[in-house]
């Protein structure tokens, strides 16, 4: 038997190829879409404005599955992280993080890592295999049938989960356009964000192609730093990547402006001259800089830095105009921070299990 398409993974333009493959008019793909992402019905038999024998087709050909959810842990600041079941024992996580004024959803775009960042448990865990996009939106859609229930809203989404986005380009770009399009998520595109820790050659594609934001993760302002660090920045030096930031910057229709993400190990990048050094690499470019709190995890051989460190260093990158924020730990009770996620869930002594788990 031949395998059914997922229509969550097809944006609106593959929707009406498929469409006029089963014989159909494009407005079906409006229709589906509208059941999909506005209705949230993903059940083919309950589309009643489709015919009988469109409902019969799409049954035989298609299908809008999602993962199941296995575990979903609320911390007592208001962060929910969900475990979601992709089959094959391959697990990723998702963490919502309410704010005053918004919603952030932080979603996986691959099993695993194969980046093995020195201070990232998802990078211990090595590489299993990249999400489709239905995998990718289907963390949107499943979040916001929780929180809707709830009356809370998803208003930014932004790929610091598990995973490296820019090794996932095709199911990455495609969620994306789902997320910007109107038929679908209609997020705007400055709260939608790709992180990344700098693949240069799909960061100079994604400029050109991808309208959403960016951030990087530098985390080390020289390349001796970063090669330790940050693996692939041996690949991709960080002149490479800031000239690639520059050009996406240029890129953009409207103003663009970079994110750079830099997390505070205690006494390995933290020091006043990091700082100063950092400041003299970014100065000038249109960036804004986010300082975080490093979130230990087993067997790491880092620690986070200190509070006044910390300080310390956004007074130097403030005091030479680069706008800095300190990034808040959230969710500690559940292990929810962005960005370190997974070293629970796929740790093969299955440690999630024994997490606390309300609801
Ligand atoms: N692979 C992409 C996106 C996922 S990681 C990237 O590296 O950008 C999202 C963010 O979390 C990155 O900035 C990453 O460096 C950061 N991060 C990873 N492990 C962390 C940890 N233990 N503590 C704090 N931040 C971490
Ligand atoms: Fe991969 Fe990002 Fe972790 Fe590095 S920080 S190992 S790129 S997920």
């Amino acid at each position: 038997m031949h395998e059914k398409q997922n229509l969550l993974s097809l944006t609106k333009d593959q929707l009406d190829v498929f469409f006029s493959h089963l014989g159909e008019k494009p407005y079906r793909t409006k229709q589906i879409m509208q059941w999909v992402y506005h209705k949230h019905v993903l059940d083919f038999g309950a589309m009643l404005n489709l015919s009988k024998t469109l409902r019969d087709k799409l049954e035989n050909s298609a299908c809008l599955d999602l993962p199941q959810i296995t575990k979903q842990n609320h911390s007592l600041d208001g962060v929910i992280k969900w475990l979601l079941d992709l089959g094959n024992n391959n697990q990723i996580e998702m963490v919502y993080i309410p704010e005053k004024d918004r919603g952030t959803l932080c979603i996986s775009s691959q099993v695993g890592c194969s980046l093995a960042c020195t201070f990232c448990s998802t990078g211990a865990q090595g590489f299993n295999r990249n999400l489709t996009t239905a995998e990718i939106i289907s963390q949107v859609l499943i979040a916001n049938k929780h929180l809707n229930s709830k009356n809370k809203k998803i208003s930014n989404v932004v790929f610091m989960g598990m995973g490296e986005p820019l090794l996932n380009e095709s199911s990455v770009y495609n969620a994306c356009n789902l997320f910007l399009d109107d038929l679908a998520f209609g997020l705007s595109r400055r709260k939608v964000t790709i992180s990344t820790s700098g693949i240069v050659p799909a960061l100079l594609r994604m400029a050109q192609t991808t309208p959403v934001s960016l951030a990087i993760s530098l985390h080390a302002p020289d390349d001796d730093l970063r090669d330790v660090l940050v693996p692939i920045n041996k690949k991709y030096p960080i002149k490479e990547l800031l000239d690639a930031c520059q050009n996406y910057i240029d890129s953009g229709q409207q103003k663009r402006h970079i994110l750079i993400e830099y997390v505070m190990l205690d006494g390995v990048n933290d020091t006043s001259e990091h700082a100063k050094k950092l400041v003299k690499l970014i100065k000038g470019m249109s960036v804004k800089v986010n300082l975080i709190p490093f979130n230990p995890f087993e067997k790491t051989q880092y620690r986070v830095s200190k509070a006044s460190t910390i300080e310390n260093f956004q007074d130097i990158l403030y005091r030479s105009g680069i706008r800095t924020m300190v990034r808040r730990t959230r969710g500690e009770d559940v292990d929810a921070a962005c960005g370190q996620l997974a070293g629970k869930v796929i740790d093969k002594s299955n440690r999630a299990i024994k997490l606390n788990v309300r609801n």
